[in-house]
C-alpha cells in the first residue's frame, strides 16, 4: 500500500481513500476527492489552478527541488525484506520529515520577509510620493493664502473706489 499524491492537486491521498480514472490509453489518475476529478473533467491545468501544489510551486510558493524530496521518490527495484533495514527506514523517515518541515518553514519565513521587504518598499515609495505633494501642496497654499490676504483689502478697496469714484462722478456732474 502507497500513499498516492492526487493528480490533479498533489495532496496525499491515504489507502482507501480517493477516485482513481483510467483512461482509454491506460494512464492511472488519482483523485483525492470529487473536486478535483471534476476540475480533471473540465480539462483545467493544475498549473493553471491556483488552489494547486503544481501552482503553487510554479509561483515560489513551495520548495521545489530538495533532497528530502529523493525519499519518497519511486523505486522500481524490490528490496528484500530486513530488519535492520526498517529500523533505519523508520527513524530517517522522522529525522527526514523533520528536516522537510523545518526547511518549508524556512522557505516561507524567507519568502514572507521579501514579501515584507517589497511591500514596505513600495509603501515608502508612496509616502515619499506623498510627502513630496504635501511639501508642494503647503508652498501654493501659503502662497495663495499671502496672495488672497494681499488681494483682499484692495479688493474690497477696489470694488468701493469705483462705486465711490462714479458717485462721486456722478455727484460732480449733478454738481455740473
Ligand atoms: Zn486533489
Amino acid at each position: 500500500m502507497r500513499i498516492e499524491p492526487c493528480s490533479f492537486c498533489s495532496k496525499p491521498i491515504y489507502p482507501g481513500h480517493g477516485i482513481m480514472f483510467v483512461r482509454n490509453d491506460a494512464r492511472i489518475f488519482r483523485f483525492c476527492g470529487s473536486k478535483c476529478r471534476k476540475n480533471h473533467n473540465l480539462k483545467r491545468q493544475p498549473k493553471k489552478t491556483a488552489w494547486t501544489k503544481a501552482h503553487r510551486r510554479a509561483a515560489g510558493k513551495e520548495l521545489m527541488r530538495d533532497s528530502t524530496f529523493e525519499m519518497e521518490r519511486r523505486r522500481n527495484r524490490p528490496v528484500r525484506y530486513n530488519r535492520d533495514l526498517m529500523e533505519t527506514t523508520v527513524h530517517a523517515i522522522r529525522r527526514i520529515n523533520k528536516i522537510r518541515s523545518d526547511r518549508e518553514q524556512r522557505h516561507h519565513v524567507q519568502r514572507m520577509r521579501e514579501a515584507v521587504a517589497k511591500m514596505n518598499a513600495k509603501e515608502t515609495a508612496q509616502q515619499a510620493k506623498a510627502a513630496a505633494t504635501h511639501q508642494e501642496v503647503p508652498e501654493e497654499i501659503r502662497a495663495a493664502a499671502q496672495a488672497v490676504q494681499n488681494m483682499v483689502p484692495p479688493k474690497k478697496a477696489k470694488i468701493s473706489r469705483p462705486k465711490q469714484a462714479q458717485k462721486e462722478k456722478v455727484m460732480v456732474e449733478r454738481n455740473e
